[in-house]
């Protein structure tokens, strides 16, 4: 599965968001730093309309979104890098993940202490981006040096990882981060496993007060305007009505937002901009059973997508049946589909579509 981890200075909403989003209070936020002392992990299902409608289509039983998993990563503060806070412990947590969710604080509160005793989010940005960039300069000083022996040797691949990590070094020394880097196609794989922290796709999530979860504030617009300017993305959420909102029943809670003048929840919208930061798409197995959504990379053959459900579908693969979204819902379902000459019978080169609906014919 996919995974993203939540970072943050101390106290910005990390854990009230991470709570709202896993529905648990395992999580405990508390009004001071480094209260998430283990990384906590959770499973989230990802909100999607179609899968609702495919499902009341073919009478489902059962509908099973597909699932994103969050890490809450507390404790990275200025300094984390030279060991400060909970320090080297965190930065290991953040090299696992694929993407990163930054919680921004966005919102005034008095009572709720802020590490450097004002309300900036974008300078709060840059501190937590300088931390990840010094850690990334330590491990490929660390690297490059255990490096040298091999290279000694003549070692093709050694090459290549010291030639990566020598460009790396130099846009970091420049003060940017590693993301910035314009990696060639051959190199696109020796480059991901480096897993190097600046070059995590990054989502800022900008912590709003309670009533400001539509529009956001003028620390949100300074937000947005950062994003832009680096190509990364923003959701506005508001945290603490975010985990209000995950407290209620489902209908009491579209009550609530309707209220609030919600479109939506903002988790949602965070759920679905983390899919959308990592490239993700979406397909579909529906019948009277279940309806269920399965996540795959963007630019995924038949083969591989298939695997996601079971490798023997992948190794023993003869075809896909598949009908796109759209057609599905058009003809009413899989037999008016049929009827219409929707339904295509896919081979091993076909590169799977958001929302297709797909049915496997394979070998045992
Ligand atoms: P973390 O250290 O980043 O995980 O922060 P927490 O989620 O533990 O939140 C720290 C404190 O800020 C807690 O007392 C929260 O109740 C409070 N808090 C979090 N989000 C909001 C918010 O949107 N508005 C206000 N007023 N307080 C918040």
């Amino acid at each position: 599965g996919f995974k993203m981890g939540i970072v943050g200075l101390p106290n910005v909403g990390k854990s009230t968001t991470f709570n709202a989003l896993t529905k648990t209070a395992a999580a405990q936020a508390a009004n001071f730093p480094f209260c998430t002392i283990e990384p906590n992990v959770g499973d989230v299902g990802v909100p999607d309309a179609r899968l609702d409608k495919l499902a009341a289509i073919a009478t489902s039983k059962q509908i099973i979104p597909t699932r994103m998993t969050f890490v809450d990563i507390a404790g990275l503060v200025k300094g984390a890098s030279k060991g400060e806070g909970l320090g080297n412990q965190f930065l290991a947590n953040i090299r696992e993940v694929d993407a990163i969710a930054h919680v921004l604080r966005c919102f005034e509160d008095k009572d709720v202490t802020h590490v450097e005793d004002r309300i900036d989010p974008v300078a709060d940005a840059e501190t937590i981006e300088t931390e990840l960039m010094l850690a990334d300069l330590e491990s490929i000083e660390k690297r490059r040096a255990n490096l040298v022996r091999k290279l000694k040797g003549n070692d093709k691949e050694a090459q290549q990882q010291d030639r990566l990590l020598q460009e790396a070094q130099e846009m970091l020394e420049s003060g940017k981060p590693a993301r910035l880097v314009e990696v060639d196609a051959e190199d696109a794989k020796a480059w991901s496993m480096l897993q190097l922290l600046t070059t995590k796709p990054v989502l800022y999530v900008c912590n709003v007060g309670e009533s400001e979860s539509v529009e956001g504030n003028e620390h949100s617009k300074a937000v947005a305007e950062m994003a832009a300017a680096q190509g990364n993305s923003h959701v506005i959420i508001s945290a603490q009505i975010e985990e209000e909102i995950s407290q209620l029943e489902a209908d009491e809670a579209a009550m609530f937002l309707e209220e609030m003048g919600l479109a939506e929840a903002g988790l949602d919208r965070l759920i679905r901009a983390g899919y959308e930061l990592l490239q993700l798409e979406t397909y579909f197995t529906v019948g009277p059973k279940e309806a269920r959504a399965w996540t795959i990379k963007k630019g995924t053959l038949a083969p591989q997508a298939a695997g996601v459900i079971h490798g023997d579908f992948e190794k023993g693969f003869i075809r896909a049946e598949t009908i796109a979204y759209d057609d599905y819902i058009a003809c009413n379902g899989e037999s008016g589909a049929k009827e219409a000459g929707k339904m295509r019978a896919e081979g091993k080169s076909y590169l799977v579509q958001d929302g297709d609906v797909m049915h496997f014919l394979f070998n045992t």
